[in-house]
């Protein structure tokens, strides 16, 4: 109509959020009846722009992303205070901390390039997507690490400081341990922060050490009080132009581009995505300078080596080693094909080969120099280099089905298996035999073998490229650890880089065991928000034994018995924590536990993965509170309810991915290589898996998950290899290690989808902030006292509204009895009023009308 017309066309003034309560109809009338509770939520903070106030009606129009009109009374518009809008470098500093006054600052930051922003403890960076090298050059260390604190502006180098000088300066024998937990989603800047702040402690610890050769002594107080000198002092900086960094530096930094060459591949989502989570602890001496560096991984994505979406490339070293490889080697390795990387069909699954502005024949110089820095001798770069080689010729190897159900290769990708076998030391007849039938025991135990169509046997070729890769790369990462990790180190400051939460249209089992990585984390990040939370009210002199909060605790357990905490049962200070740390009730049903005792036998994968799903509906339907039987659409997802909302999985491959290593005549044709190095070394994880599955039961029989039996105390033994139980032990070491550390966060957030310099998407960076936990770390505080207001500040707005105050508590006293609030609303602190929630809206409300009026 003519009116909506002018509307659509009418000038935009501005953006702000809306209170979904408050949309009218065309009437006038409130609809907010039709419009559905979740609905309301959705809507809520959506950004919307103002395209009409008719002021004298108190009606506003206002756009929606989808350009739809809509209508509210004037309340409905929701802003925030100036002092958000203006954008402050903590926001806690903010009295209304809210999402909305979150977002807002970050917005208005944001947009004068100030990409990093403080919420308390936890550094908020938004992905720049522009190098502004002023802001990480060395003066810009020099003087992070020299001036006083408070002046600066949040950094990661200020994270890092902090960390460093708290570990250094902690003013006891024993070291203060650290860590710098950075998460985020693909493309968010994690990397690049880790490196950012690698990159400082590398300079910094050195610069201190080399400006102030008398504290070289073993005493942590000389290096304090060097370290404090020389902040004091600020001469320092001015004499030190250039930093200078060690030799054991520069190795602990090359294995950077080292691990990005095997571990990171080109998405959708980032050129240079890291397919592993990876924790690095960076040892020290106590002198406070570095002494080495011991790396964690975890969970390298291994479907990406035989497959790849569209668009999207394999790890980066199969295109380095084609393109930057000199003749000799390439005609070593038969990789100078005439299609140079297309001539691989592991590498032309995306149809995508090339990475803008990137060279893969340059990285792979940068490669091999990190590898001969770290100490990789020739015959080992070789036997990697081959290995790389290997798993390309396996992916060149077609089957083609040969009657009875049997298959062999084609002839033509004979000469690719027969290269593979080589580089492997295996022979090539076994080779072509164990992809192209199988082994099963019967039940009388009796093993026959039958032939493996050639669709089975190409899926066991790609078993084995996952398995020699993915063993390539923990083997790099142990090789790493043996030439730079420390045999003693004084303490350490670890610095986590891992894959962020993750809901897309279709959830999987990797998409599982990510969020419940974050589930882990954000828990230990619950607990260590609330015992600050609690540290404010003692110095405070608060009394905070009726504060409490909802952990994620439901969700934990309903995943990893050792959550498992029986109803009813105390809370512990802040739940997690302590029921991880004493094992909670491994005997408690779990959801881990149920895949893991799922038998694979009988009616194939499909069929064991909805056994599965309809073990978890029965368990879990109506009893936990975290679980979720969708309406729609039971019979192949199960939902679970995650702190950042409801995902629902697909069940398809669950079974078998978590015991991924399905074929025992693989594995026991990897081991068969003659080569000791690839054998016993770099298939160490192999040989574990068989060692460990042999001791179980005791010699004889097929091994764990072989097809064809499913006896009693399969499921134990699978329990103990399959990925998830890896995975879980893994998490659970992790927290441990974090628990013995003062931990800082820094929350990653991308600004778009486009990769765009400067284009702020609210929408996306309100739903990264809800996955980053903000909104738990925002109710916390909210739920125990959300308003804290100095006297001085409390005094002067309130005491003109109640006359005849003769003191700040009388005025607090009076003015709770005049808003009709309970005592326990409030409490008077040392320095601050502390407020509950309700006791701030009530005086908000209060100060607006006497300003109305
Ligand atoms: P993934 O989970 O996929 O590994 P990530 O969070 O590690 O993603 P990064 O690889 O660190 O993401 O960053 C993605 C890209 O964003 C970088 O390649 C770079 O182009 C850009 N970027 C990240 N941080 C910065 C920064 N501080 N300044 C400028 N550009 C940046
Ligand atoms: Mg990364």
């Amino acid at each position: 109509d003519g009116g909506n017309m002018d509307v659509l066309t009418g000038r935009i003034t501005r953006e702000v959020y809306f209170d979904p309560s408050k949309l009218i109809g065309k009437d006038g009338k409130v609809l907010a009846s039709t419009v559905d509770e979740t609905k309301q939520a959705e809507m809520l903070y959506k950004p919307v722009k103002v395209v009409q106030e008719l002021a004298s009606e108190k009606i506003v129009l206002v756009r929606d992303e989808f350009d739809q009109v809509h209508r509210l009374t004037s309340e409905g518009l929701l802003t925030v205070k100036a002092e958000a809008k203006e954008g402050v470098p903590d926001i806690l500093d903010l009295n209304d901390f809210s999402e909305m006054s979150l977002l807002e600052s970050l917005r208005s930051r944001y947009a004068r390039d100030e990409v990093y922003t403080f919420v308390g403890p936890i550094l908020i960076s938004i992905n720049p997507y522009k190098w502004n090298h002023a802001l990480y050059s060395e003066s810009a260390m020099i003087h992070h690490h020299t001036q006083a604190k408070e002046h600066l502006a949040p950094h990661l180098f200020k994270v890092a400081d902090a960390s460093y000088v708290a570990f250094i300066n902690d003013g006891s024998k024993l070291p203060a341990n650290q860590s710098i937990i950075i998460s985020g989603e693909s493309g968010a800047g994690k990397t690049e922060a880790m490196k950012i702040i690698m990159q400082y402690l590398a300079r910094i610890t050195h610069y201190r050490v080399a400006a102030t050769p008398d504290s070289t002594s073993d005493s942590l107080t000389g290096a304090s009080a060097a370290i404090l000198g020389a902040a004091a002092s600020g001469t320092t900086a001015a004499a030190a132009p250039h930093l200078e960094v060690g030799e054991l530096e520069k190795k602990v930094l090359s294995t950077n581009p080292f691990l990005e060459s095997f571990g990171n591949a080109k998405t959708l989502m980032n050129d240079n995505s890291s397919r592993f989570g990876k924790y690095v602890k960076i040892q020290f001496g106590a002198t406070g300078r570095i002494v080495g560096a011991e790396i964690t991984n975890y969970l390298l994505e291994k479907t990406r080596i035989v497959r790849q979406a569209e668009g999207e490339r394999n790890f980066h070293i199969f295109y380095q080693i084609i393109r930057g490889g000199d003749k000799d080697l390439l005609a070593d390795l038969c990789l100078d094909e005439k299609d140079g990387t297309g001539a691989f069909r592991y590498l032309t699954h995306g149809h995508c080969t090339d990475i803008a502005g990137k060279s893969d024949a340059d990285d792979f110089k940068v490669t091999m120099e990190c590898m001969t820095a770290i100490g990789l001798d020739a015959r080992l770069q070789r036997t990697m280099l081959e290995l790389v080689a290997a798993v390309l010729h396996l992916g060149n190897v077609s089957f083609q089905d040969a009657g009875e159900g049997g298959s062999v290769p084609e002839p033509s990708t004979q000469r690719h298996l027969e290269l593979a076998a080589r580089f492997l030391n295996l022979d090539a007849g076994e080779m072509q035999k164990t992809f192209c039938s199988k082994q099963i025991t019967t039940r009388k135990d009796e093993t026959v073998v039958k032939p493996n169509d050639a669709a089975e046997a190409a899926d066991k070729r790609d078993t084995l490229a996952k398995t020699v890769y993915s063993c390539v790369f923990n083997w790099l990462v142990r090789r790493l650890n043996m030439t730079i990790a420390a045999d003693k180190c004084w303490g350490f400051m670890g610095v986590l880089d891992i894959y962020g939460f993750e809901a897309f249209e279709h959830n999987s089992f990797e998409q599982l065991l990510i969020n419940f990585a974050n589930e882990t984390l954000q828990n230990q990040f619950n607990r260590h928000i609330f015992e600050m939370e609690q540290e404010d009210y003692e110095r405070e002199g608060i009394d905070w034994s009726y504060v409490s909060f909802n952990d994620n605790q439901p969700c934990l357990a309903l995943l990893d018995s050792r959550y498992y905490r029986e109803a009813g049962a105390p809370e512990g200070e802040a739940a997690g924590g302590a029921v991880a740390a004493t094992g909670g009730k491994t005997g408690a049903s779990c959801l881990f536990n149920i895949l893991d005792d799922v038998k694979s036998v009988g009616g194939g994968p499909r069929k064991a993965d909805a056994r599965f799903l309809s073990a978890l509906h029965t368990t879990f339907a109506g009893k936990s509170e975290a679980y979720v039987r969708p309406r729609l659409h039971s019979d192949v997802c199960f939902g679970v309810k995650h702190y950042a909302g409801l995902v629902l999985y697909e069940v398809d491959g669950f079974v078998e991915r978590n015991v991924e290593n399905l074929h025992q005549n693989v594995r026991a044709l990897a081991l068969s290589s003659t080569d000791p190095l690839i054998r016993d070394d770099i298939l160490l994880d192999v040989k574990l898996f068989e060692e460990r599955s042999h001791r179980k039961k005791g010699g004889a029989g097929a091994g764990p998950g072989s097809a064809g039996r499913g006896g009693k105390g399969g499921g134990s033994r699978l329990r103990e290899a399959s990925l998830s139980s890896q995975f879980r032990s893994s998490l659970a070491t992790l927290v441990e290690t974090l628990d013995m550390t003062t931990p800082r966060y820094v929350r990653c957030v991308k600004p778009n989808h486009e990769k765009l310099s400067g284009h702020f998407d609210s929408k996306e960076i309100l739903r990264q902030l809800r996955y980053a936990g903000m909104m738990e770390a925002i109710r916390i505080r909210q739920q125990g006292y959300a308003l804290r207001e100095p006297h001085s500040v409390m005094y002067k707005q309130f005491a003109r509204l109640v006359p005849g105050c003769a003191s700040l508590p009388d005025l607090v006293e009076k003015l709770s009895r005049m808003l009709n609030v309970d005592a326990r609303e409030w409490q008077m602190g040392v320095s601050k009023v502390f407020m509950r929630k309700s006791m701030a809206e009530k005086l908000a409300r209060l100060l607006e009308l006497r300003v109305k009026f």
